[in-house]
């Protein structure tokens, strides 16, 4: 009897693939050494067969290659012909994206043209005892966790948060390399790509930072929001933010930490004129030490956090920073 199979979308952008694939692989590597499942990633895109190798060395056994001109840029239509032909085709048993962009836009469409069901941002995948994918997604802020079953159709399907699960160690694995036939028939329609300008990212990168200086609604304005920066700068980190200063326009979508964000697990993570909420704090509560900056004595951030500092963070910002800055003494981690 064939081995079911868990399949992992690849995300790849330029040929650049998306850590949150490989962290998926982490997790459906742990699945499959439960229930003897098979390790397969989909990779879509235009001479992107070269990546298969990394992808094998995290953990896949397959790597199914779709490979077109067409599907060079992501576009939705074609992604999802093509995604939807290979499910019909070869029957996965789960199907994993990465709940970024492109996944949250992708895992839709394609679950509803498969007739089967789909959890959003889960937090944990497990097996229960019928052999069934448990997907736990938090409900009510993050005050619950919602296990939700799909039994009765296939495949059972999946976003996760980049940044939710580990990769597995990089080591030299083999695996195999299976080329999927696309049709000249794909459908190519809708939305055309005219040209790509790349924004620059004015800050590093949250998700990989060792330091996050994290602003919330408490900061007031651009004025609080450069002490941040400032902080960030001299500590080597990135600057986070919750989710009304990115309605405010402060800080931008792509810094917003909690449920609708990013995770992130920073070794320093400082909170600053946060409340707390759990939208948030689900983003951010597997950081190594929180430090948390609120006037209000009685902020539920302080509950998860390891140094409480209650008072105006104006007020205790320049001081921390002209500490920061003699103690460095001209030096700045990189
Ligand atoms: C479906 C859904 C998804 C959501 N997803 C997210 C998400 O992913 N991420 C997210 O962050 N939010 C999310 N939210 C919003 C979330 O519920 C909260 O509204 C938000 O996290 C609150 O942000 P805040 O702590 O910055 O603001 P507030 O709750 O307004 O807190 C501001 C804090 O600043 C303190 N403060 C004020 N002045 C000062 C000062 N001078 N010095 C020091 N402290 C001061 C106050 O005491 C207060 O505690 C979501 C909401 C919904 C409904």
């Amino acid at each position: 009897m064939e081995k079911s199979q868990i399949w992992v979308f690849m995300e790849q952008r330029g040929g650049v693939l998306h850590e949150v694939g490989l962290e998926l692989l982490g997790k459906a590597r742990e699945l499959a050494e439960v229930s003897g499942s098979t390790v397969a990633a989909i990779l879509l895109g235009a001479e992107v067969a070269p990546l298969a190798d990394r992808i094998i060395n995290h953990g896949a056994d397959l790597v199914l290659v779709a490979e077109h001109p067409a599907l060079e840029t992501y576009r939705l239509l074609p992604y999802t012909d093509v995604l939807t032909r290979a499910c019909r085709e070869r029957h996965p048993s789960v199907l994993l994206f990465g709940a970024t962009r492109m996944g949250v836009e992708l895992a839709p469409r394609l679950a509803a043209r498969l007739k089967t069901g789909l959890s959003a941002h889960c937090i944990d995948l497990q097996w229960d005892a019928n052999g069934n994918l448990l997907q736990m997604v938090p409900g009510w802020g993050g005050g619950v966790v919602a296990t939700i079953r799909c039994p009765d159709h296939r495949p059972q399907m999946a976003t996760v948060m980049p940044g939710v699960m580990q990769k597995c160690e990089s080591s030299r694995r083999s695996g195999r390399v299976i080329t999927l036939t696309v049709g000249e028939d794909l459908d190519v329609s809708g939305p055309k790509i005219l040209s790509i300008d790349r924004e620059e990212p004015k800050t590093r990168a949250l998700e990989t930072a060792e330091v996050v200086i994290a602003g919330g609604w408490g900061i007031g304005g651009p004025e609080g929001w450069k002490l941040l920066e400032e902080l960030a700068a001299l500590l080597g980190g990135a600057v986070g933010a919750t989710r009304p200063p990115v309605d405010e326009g402060w800080a931008s979508e792509e810094q917003m930490i909690g449920q609708s964000g990013k995770t992130i697990r920073p070794r320093l993570y400082i909170g600053v004129g946060i409340s707390g909420m759990s939208h948030h704090v689900v983003g951010m509560d597997g950081s190594e030490l929180v430090v948390a900056i609120n006037s209000d004595p009685k902020a539920s951030l302080f509950e998860v956090a390891d140094i409480c500092i209650v008072g105006d963070f104006r007020e205790i910002m320049p001081p921390l920073l002209e500490e920061i800055r003699r103690r460095l003494g001209g030096k700045q981690p990189h």
